[in-house]
């Protein structure tokens, strides 16, 4: 029996809905399939802990998730805490702490799902976003001065370093090798930055040299916004920075029907420390506590959590399933059903 430890972190807001709803499928898929076990904890960190005891994490938290193969994520965000605090005080401190430097978000049209694009059906494009996670505009570099005084100034510095973007090239460079179009379009904005994204540029080029089966195509950001548009079945694999990456998949996951369905992958590609999965969405205040969150991307995050840890012939049942309950009536609201979350879950473990 292949044994693995899960550390699940609903956090805030629907991640409290969707990862319960995530942890009962993977139960019953290792019910099915037998050859795993998963042992899952749960931890309470999210904004009403940091509310009781003044931290997200609490002292030698993340020593204690070391000990995990792999964390399951929800969401952290809380109308009372400003997003700044929270997203720093407990998702970025993970994926900080433990260099999870590849981002990775799959998007493909579900059989069932309407894509809001004329023309395109599903399985009509499938694309790989790979997003760099540890630094560029994210770096957490900048300060303010002079508060509430008119010659107030804040900076917030990106940082691009080689190391940096070597890595998350290689990173990219591979996933599109592994993929049957063998395709990377590198995004950048290096006609406005001038420095960073240059860097980024020159660095793609060095990297494409050890991939001489992969076709590389450049594109700056704001051009990439209009081809995923206009010609979506032209991209496959995409490599970009932090903060270009972060608004080009939330774009993909419109694309491909709603923000409810899109999981990422937050990795850490050497393996000294545990990777996290979570669905792409936040805490979707309008919709917390009504039961009607859609748990598809909570579901997908695990179908990506259970690749990552080799259990291939799990995740690709737990995918079928998915697909079929996506095929079906059975939907939540935001893909215009009147489904519940507990209703979508029993569909997928009835499917499975
Ligand atoms: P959001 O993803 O929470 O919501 C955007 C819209 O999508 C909302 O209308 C919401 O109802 C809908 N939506 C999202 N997930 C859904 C689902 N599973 N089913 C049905 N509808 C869904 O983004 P936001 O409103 O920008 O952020 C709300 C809070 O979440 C903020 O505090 C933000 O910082 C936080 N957030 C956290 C993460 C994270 O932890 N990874 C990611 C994004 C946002
Ligand atoms: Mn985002």
């Amino acid at each position: 029996m292949r044994e693995y430890k899960i550390a699940a972190i609903p956090g805030d807001g629907i991640g409290q809905e969707v990862i319960p709803a995530g942890v009962e499928v993977l139960e019953a898929l290792q019910r099915k399939s037998g050859g795993f076990q998963l042992h899952i904890e749960t931890f309470p960190w999210g904004s009403e802990f940091y509310q009781q005891t003044g931290s997200y994490i609490p002292l030698g938290g993340l020593g204690a998730l070391r000990n995990f193969q792999a964390i399951y994520f929800g969401s952290v965000g809380h109308p009372t805490v400003p997003d700044h605090i929270s997203l720093w005080g407990l998702r970025l401190a993970i994926c900080q702490g433990f260099d999870q430097y590849a981002n990775v978000r799959p998007t493909r049209v579900l059989p069932g799902i309407t894509s809001p694009l004329r023309g395109v059906e599903p399985d009509s494009f499938d694309w790989v976003i790979i997003r760099e996670n540890s630094e560029g505009e994210y770096s957490g570099h900048g300060g303010r001065a002079h508060t509430g005084h008119p010659e107030e100034i804040a900076t917030e510095t990106a940082i691009f370093t080689r190391a940096g973007v070597t890595r998350i090239m290689h990173y990219a460079f591979e996933v599109a090798q592994s993929r049957p179009r063998k395709l990377l379009t590198v995004i950048t904005k290096s006609n406005a930055q001038r420095h960073g994204l240059v860097l980024w540029d020159e660095i793609a080029a060095e990297v494409a040299r050890d991939y001489p089966d992969v076709t590389v195509d450049k594109m700056l950001v704001d051009a990439a916004t209009t081809r995923m548009v206009l010609k979506p079945q032209s991209l496959d694999t995409m490599v970009a920075t932090n903060l270009h990456a972060d608004i080009l998949t939330d774009l993909a996951a419109a694309l491909a029907g709603s923000m409810g369905i899109a999981p990422t992958a937050n990795i850490n590609p050497p393996g000294k420390f545990p990777s996290m999965f979570e669905p792409i969405h936040g805490s979707a205040f309008d919709i917390m506590g009504k039961g009607i969150a859609n748990p598809i991307g909570s579901f997908w995050t695990a179908v990506m959590m259970l690749e990552h840890l080799g259990e291939i012939d799990g995740a690709w049942r737990l995918m079928q399933a998915i697909e079929k309950v996506t095929a079906s009536t059975v939907r939540t609201p935001d893909l215009g059903g009147t489904s519940t979350t507990a209703e979508v879950t029993a569909a997928v473990i009835d499917a499975l």
